[in-house]
């Protein structure tokens, strides 16, 4: 399993249009960058390339890295730095399978399923299967599993990826606070690599109208405000996962330039051999 990080970065990227902080200036001088999220999957066996959500910036990725289009595709939950890439099957695609959760989400009275088949109707190349959460399902050689997650309002998902030939585990925390269900959690333990969302340090919980929740022991938030997880919190999931290897994703430019490029801190482009 052949793992690239299309995109590392949060909904506005790093750098973020016009925007000259001292990170995004940072970003500039160093040439890395953080577009906004996807993750591509390639089975080595089989020469099959799975594409974990669908990154607006999915034309640039594309041209930048050095992997294939992918066969097929899995989308997380439906905001825009997840999905809206999907456009770009118009044309460079005759077909796309998208697997996503079939679970009906309150906010939206649609699951994501739905409202990728909705959104995505006037493309004849993307084809929506509709997959229960816990119930692996089959793409490119891999097995897959969708696990819920915590990302109100929207339902959100995370997502094991394991080649049952060679026992290669992916997971993928899903854009979440650190509040992760515990039948979610035993479903993505023990991975060779997690990919974990930690939006900012946790110091920076004081700017948000929430604050920060789920503290650990010594009172340092695992969340920051609702939606993700500070990025303590994502080193912590990584340890209680027990994961061989974490990085640490969904980055924004808010992370003080200093902080920012921190080894374990993960820049698009970097590729791992699971
Ligand atoms: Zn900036
Ligand atoms: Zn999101
Ligand atoms: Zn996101």
């Amino acid at each position: 399993m052949e793992v690239t990080l299309l995109g590392t970065g949060d909904t506005t990227g790093t750098p973020t249009p016009g925007c000259s902080c001292d990170t995004c200036e940072r970003a500039r001088e160093r040439g890395v960058e953080r577009t906004r999220y996807s993750i591509h999957v390639r089975n080595e066996r089989t020469d099959e390339a799975l594409l974990v959500d669908a990154s607006p910036d999915f034309r640039h990725q594309f041209l930048e890295r050095d992997v294939d289009l992918p066969d097929a595709a899995v989308i997380s939950h439906i905001h825009f730095d997840h999905l809206d890439g999907l456009g770009n099957a118009y044309r460079l695609f005759s077909d796309l399978p998208v697997y996503a959760a079939d679970e009906t989400d309150p906010e939206t009275g649609k699951s994501v399923a739905e409202t990728v088949r909705n959104d995505y109707d006037y493309l004849d190349a993307v084809t929506v299967s509709a997959e229960s959460p816990f119930e692996p399902f089959e793409t490119c050689g891999f097995e897959v599993t969708l696990v819920p997650v915590d990302h109100p309002p929207l339902v959100c998902y995370g997502l094991v990826v394991e080649d049952p030939e060679t026992g290669a585990k992916l997971s993928l925390s899903g854009d979440t606070s650190y509040g992760i269900p515990d039948e979610s959690r035993e479903a993505l333990a023990d991975p060779d690599l997690l990919l974990a969302d930690g939006i900012v340090p946790a110091h920076l919980c004081e700017h948000h109208p929430y604050g920060g929740k789920h503290e650990d022991d010594d009172g340092v938030p695992r969340t920051f405000g609702t939606k993700h997880m500070t990025i303590e919190g994502a080193r912590s999931l990584g340890e209680q996962l027990d994961a061989d290897e974490t990085r640490i994703v969904h980055l924004s430019h808010f992370i003080p330039a200093d902080e920012a490029f921190d080894e374990e801190l993960a820049v698009d482009g970097e590729r791992y051999d699971l």
